[in-house]
């Protein structure tokens, strides 16, 4: 029997997934902080554990090299969560994804008078999506980290950042001027694996979920998913004549 494969993050989503896990009897054999491996076995001989990137949990996912994953809503969002089934918000890993601005910086009057202002960010689909619905023209600058040092280089009036305690910010002269909404990690599934896999795949769903209820959260079950169904998606993609994404790649076991 092949292992079911778990793909988490190394640090606050391992960290918090962990006692989720356990619930299902899965506990993994190495502390991913001193041993430097990155496929871990489990005490559960058919499951193990595999760490990747935050932002790259999806993509093993959705194409298969993994059956279930936890990523935050802020990775699915600019992910697009193709190929993936997201049954529970998990309420792990809170945050919140902001709009923030240098402290002498009047970001509402910008708005009101439309100055077309400069956006740093990571998180350039959820930008795009926030500042589109808002009717906002905005240049958005696409950054991979330290996004709090562009508006003090002068590289942008604005940045889209995750905000946890607020400290970052601070710490670098700046503040929140919006909230685009609060962040949780979900529990993502591929779509084959929850069809061909279900006798495996449906018990730990639940196991999380009771995990999950057990913290005091009404109901974790998420609906509708993050992304487009991916019919929908594709049906959308034809009839603009547009070519799948993934049309190149082979999908192990996604293909759906
Ligand atoms: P790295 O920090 O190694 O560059 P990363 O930022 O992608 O990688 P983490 O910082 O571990 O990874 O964040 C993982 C997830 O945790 C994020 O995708 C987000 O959902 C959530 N998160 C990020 N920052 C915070 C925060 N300050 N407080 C709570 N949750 C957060
Ligand atoms: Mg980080």
């Amino acid at each position: 029997m092949t292992a079911l494969t778990i793909a988490l993050s190394k640090g606050r989503i391992f960290d918090e997934t962990l006692p989720l896990l356990g619930r299902a009897g899965i506990v993994p054999r190495d502390d991913p902080e001193s041993s430097r491996r990155l496929v871990l076995a489990t005490h559960r001989r058919d499951v193990r554990i595999v760490l990747v990137r935050a932002t790259d949990v999806p993509t093993y996912v959705q194409y298969g090299a993994a059956d279930l994953g936890v990523a935050g809503k802020d990775v699915l969002l600019e992910h697009g969560g193709d190929g993936l089934y997201q049954p529970l918000d998990l309420g792990i890993a809170r945050c919140r994804m902001m709009v923030a601005v240098p402290a002498g910086f009047d970001y509402d009057s910008a708005i009101r008078h439309g100055a077309r202002i400069k956006v740093a960010t990571k998180y350039v689909e959820i930008a795009r999506e926030h500042f589109a619905a808002k009717g906002m023209h905005v240049d958005l600058i696409k950054l991979y980290g330290s996004m709090e040092l562009a508006p003090l280089m002068g590289l942008a009036d604005a940045i889209v950042d995750l905000v946890g305690t607020g400290a970052t910010l601070k710490a670098n002269n700046l503040v929140a001027a919006e909230e685009i909404m609060p962040i949780s990690a979900r529990l993502i599934v591929n779509q084959a694996a929850l069809k061909l896999e279900h006798a495996r795949v449906q018990p730990l769903i639940e196991a999380f979920e009771r995990g999950v209820e057990a913290t005091g959260r009404a109901s974790p079950r998420l609906s509708p998913p993050i992304g487009r169904p991916v019919a929908a998606a594709s049906r959308a993609l034809r009839g603009s004549g547009g070519r799948h994404l993934n049309g190149g790649l082979r999908r192990p076991r996604g293909a759906l």
